[in-house]
């Protein structure tokens, strides 16, 4: 005889399993999703001082030789400012050579500056290695953590959600469509009475029931006093 107490027993049975399993992972699942964002975040920054960085010791290795470049047009305009033929040929050159003089000022002033500014980002960008690395073990350590678990249980998973699709298709649907709306107040829906009581609140079982329970299989009987279906005992 196939008793629809009989399936949904062995359904909740199945679903302790697989609640247990989820309770095992637990959070990790969002820990290793957290992680992968943090990590991509501090790589970011990385990447930003990275580039401030290179652009400094671009500058640096270029200013010789653009230092060398406006030294040269100075001297040219210099050698122009000679050559005028009129004031407002003169105001035009003193004014190019005020310019590459500013200029030359500029880039030696960044080139002063650059060697503080260099260690600084060289100190910023240790710190941000370091936390990188710090986020990428923490990633690394739940990752396998996660795959571990995941791994150990994969094939008892599978016979698990097996079972529990051949199950469904025995049970009845208005009676596996209570089980389930119980499933969503009640995580062990479906409980065994114990010395004439419900399992899951302890509440008696009132005598008559408890006959027709044993007598009649197909029917499905809820606790009284919590709504949990009740398994019968010894079943
Ligand atoms: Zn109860």
């Amino acid at each position: 005889m196939h008793a629809q107490i009989q399936f949904i027993a062995q359904l909740a049975e199945i679903d302790e399993q697989m609640d247990e399993f989820h309770q095992e992972l637990g959070d990790l699942p969002g820990e290793v999703k957290d992680a992968e964002k943090k990590l991509r975040q501090k790589n970011s920054l990385v990447e930003e001082t990275q580039t401030l960085l290179d652009e400094l010791l671009d500058f640096r290795a270029k200013s010789g030789h653009m230092l060398e470049d406006l030294k040269t047009k100075e001297a040219k305009y210099a050698q122009q400012q000679f050559q005028v033929r009129n004031n407002r040929e003169f105001d035009a050159i003193t004014n190019e050579i005020e310019n590459i003089r500013k200029e030359r000022e500029s880039i030696n002033e960044k080139l002063r500056t650059s060697t503080i500014k260099e260690d600084n980002l060289r100190l910023i960008l240790t710190q941000q290695q370091k936390d990188y690395e710090e986020v990428k073990s923490i990633l690394d350590e739940k990752e396998s953590q996660l795959k571990e678990l995941s791994g150990s249980h994969s094939e008892e998973i599978r016979n698990l959600i097996h079972r529990r699709t051949e199950l469904t298709t025995t049970i009845q649907p208005n009676i596996l469509e209570e089980y389930e709306r119980i499933r969503t107040f009640h995580t062990d829906a479906a409980v065994k009475v114990r010395r004439n009581c419900c399992s899951g609140c302890f509440s008696a079982v009132p005598p008559q029931k408890l006959v027709e329970m044993r007598t009649k299989l197909d029917l499905i009987f809820t606790c009284e006093h919590c709504g949990r279906i009740l398994i019968t005992d010894g079943m």
